[in-house]
């Protein structure tokens, strides 16, 4: 099975896997890893968030354009652009859609 969500703008995250993950306080909780495309290079970055859609819907965590490289080498000027900074963060929480395609090698 393929999970994919599908960002406003046309970029995509794929379910890379479900990771265990054991909270501070020992409770037993799971991460998700997707993967993403760099837009400025197209090489694969990985992003870890939570496994409940209504929170990685209200995080940032899937807003991310940039791999390791490229997202190092932002400026870190002050001022940010008006035509994508503030509205592109708030921007992609309007639109994702999540496709789950059927596994296709999946025969039994
Ligand atoms: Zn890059």
């Amino acid at each position: 099975m393929l999970i994919m969500i599908t960002m406003k703008g046309g970029r995509t995250f794929e379910l890379e896997a479900v990771l265990p993950y054991v909270r501070k306080d020992a409770s037993a909780s799971a991460l998700a890893v997707w993967r993403g495309t760099c837009r400025q290079c197209g090489a694969p970055f990985e992003v870890a968030t939570s496994t409940r859609l209504d929170v990685i819907v209200k995080s940032k965590a899937l807003a991310r354009v940039h791999c390791d490289e490229h997202k190092l080498r932002r400026r870190p000027k002050a001022t940010p652009q008006p035509s994508e900074g503030v509205a592109a963060a708030t921007d992609h929480l309007t639109q994702i859609i999540i496709t789950v395609v059927p596994d296709p090698d999946h025969h039994r």
